[in-house]
């Protein structure tokens, strides 16, 4: 399978794409075509554990790794998590929730983070790449440590993770502020997600940055959703979710179901757009989104218009206004026409808007449906839910199960559902606490603990651990100082050896 840019030119390998992690122009790596997964290979895959089924997925992608390597590499993954990486519960007689934050970190970014820097070493070696490899990430609050995590102490590799410093949760800050591993390194800007995004964009494009880490000896990847290495094994949990929704006979071969997502970037529900071009029966995906809802108004007028104020929300990991991935799927609903998406990304670009074009994308995105929760919708769907099924959601995971409420009034489809459980709702403590008690607790510690007082549902031990260990990341700069700030740790690093 080779990959290609969706702003046009050659193919490259599947490992060469992870390890580069965007395209020279600016633009995101697909693979040339979707496999198709048959009847007889689903049913095959029904009896196998998460790891087995993820390695017959990237197989059918990453075809320059053996599937040994790839079997390696899913175990030691799949391993770190708290039993099975992504089990689906049945809530109600139509609807199921796929839990998603066992892993590490307690969020999805787990299900990708863990198996990357495998990826990437075996890409490293196989290119018989010489220099270190260069992690820059962009953070919204849960990548950068999942991240971090992943690539701790990995030979070859160095890791700056950029973060808003008042645009994450406290708890989700003291994760990365407490992250160990001597090639670890946090940086906070005084800005929001975007700012961050669009830097470490920018500083994969800018041809003298490249040669400047190139002098130290190092070439920059990504670990964020542009790279297709998060992406591929982001697919195997929507095949493993309908498999195992099959397996137990709630649906019938070839009957399908709804996914709904809570979406940033994009990243996640783009999976699960790519699971359904490989054959997986998806009647819709069902975008959601908090205030910020760029993307609803996308899907609904066909206008992606970042021109509007951006809310900070009790889901940060969602407060996003540019969602990178949409230019894959642009791509796809173009009929790949690269001119097309090159005129787009040029528009949001220069003027932070787009407006799609009939004659050029033909599609009725049908295949979406697309609905935002506010935050005191948001606040009710954590209480309703708790009443109802006795079960905490997150914020996150919240809004989806909101958006899927509205869908259903306006709707009445009757498809069973499966709404994406993004995250443990102890990293959102203060949140979840305060909708579900109406009590303000100010320390983010008590909070936790006052959390499970009140829902006596497992915390996640490492969370109660946070404020023993030492704060190690404490830099926060201006967005304009932090380029300059990226290579003086680098530079720094080196002097260290
Ligand atoms: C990152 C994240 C999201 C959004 O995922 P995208 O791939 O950016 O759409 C949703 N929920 C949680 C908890 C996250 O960490």
């Amino acid at each position: 399978m080779d990959y290609i840019s969706t702003r046009g030119g050659l193919s490259i390998s599947a490992g060469s794409a992870i390890l580069r992690g965007i395209a020279d122009d600016g633009g995101l790596y697909v693979p040339s075509s979707f496999p198709i997964l048959t009847q007889e290979f689903l049913e095959k895959m029904i009896p196998m554990d998460y790891p087995e089924r993820a390695v017959e997925i990237l197989s059918l992608y990453l075809t320059d790794y053996t599937k040994e390597e790839l079997k390696s590499y899913a175990e030691k993954a799949y391993s770190r998590f708290d039993g099975d990486p992504a089990p689906v519960l049945k809530v109600d007689d139509d609807l199921f929730l796929l839990e998603l934050f066992h892993g590490p970190t307690y969020a999805f970014k787990d299900l990708a983070l863990t198996i990357l820097p495998y990826l990437i070493l075996s890409a490293r070696k196989k290119a018989g790449v010489e220099n270190k490899t260069l992690i820059l990430v962009a953070t919204s609050g849960d990548t950068g440590k999942a991240a971090a995590e992943g690539f701790k102490d990995v030979e070859g590799t160095e890791i700056v993770v950029v973060y808003p410093s008042e645009g994450v949760s406290e708890l989700q800050k003291l994760q990365m502020k407490t992250s160990e591993g001597d090639n670890v390194h946090f940086l906070g800007i005084e800005g929001n997600f975007d700012q961050a995004q669009t830097l470490v964009k920018k500083m994969f494009a800018d041809k003298e940055i490249n040669k400047k880490f190139a002098k130290m000896g190092y070439e920059l990847s990504s670990a964020n959703s542009i790279n297709w290495g998060r992406l591929a094994p982001q697919i195997v949990y929507y095949v493993s979710a309908y498999l195992d929704i099959l397996g137990c006979e709630e649906i019938k071969p070839g009957e399908k179901i709804n996914f709904v997502v809570p979406t940033g970037n994009f990243g996640n529900i783009l999976s699960a757009y790519y699971a359904k071009q490989m054959g997986i029966p998806i009647n819709k995906l069902i975008v959601a989104s908090n205030s910020n809802d760029v993307l609803t108004d996308f899907f609904n007028n066909r206008k992606y218009d970042t021109n509007r104020p951006f809310h900070k929300t009790m889901s940060p990991s969602m407060d996003i206004l540019i969602s990178s991935n949409l230019e894959r799927l642009l791509f796809e609903l173009s009929g790949r026409d690269s001119e097309y998406v090159k005129v787009l990304m040029k528009d949001l670009k220069e003027k932070g808007s787009y407006v799609i074009d009939f004659e050029k994308i033909k599609d009725d995105f049908s295949d979406f449906a697309a609905y935002m929760s506010d935050e005191e919708n948001t606040e009710e769907g954590i209480n309703a839910f708790y009443e109802m099924y006795d079960y905490v959601l997150d914020p996150h995971t919240a809004v989806a199960a909101n958006v899927y409420s509205d869908y259903i009034f306006d709707t009445e489809d009757k498809t069973k559902s499966v709404i994406v459980s993004t995250a443990s709702p102890y990293k959102f403590a203060k949140d979840v606490y305060r909708c579900l008690t109406g009590n303000n607790e100010k320390d983010p510690m008590n909070a936790l603990k006052k959390l499970h007082d009140y829902t006596m549902t497992d915390v996640p031990e490492e969370l109660l651990e946070l404020d023993m260990m030492p704060i190690i990341h404490d830099k926060v700069v201006k967005v304009s100082e932090a380029e300059e700030t990226i290579l003086a740790i680098i530079a720094d690093k080196n002097k260290q050896i």
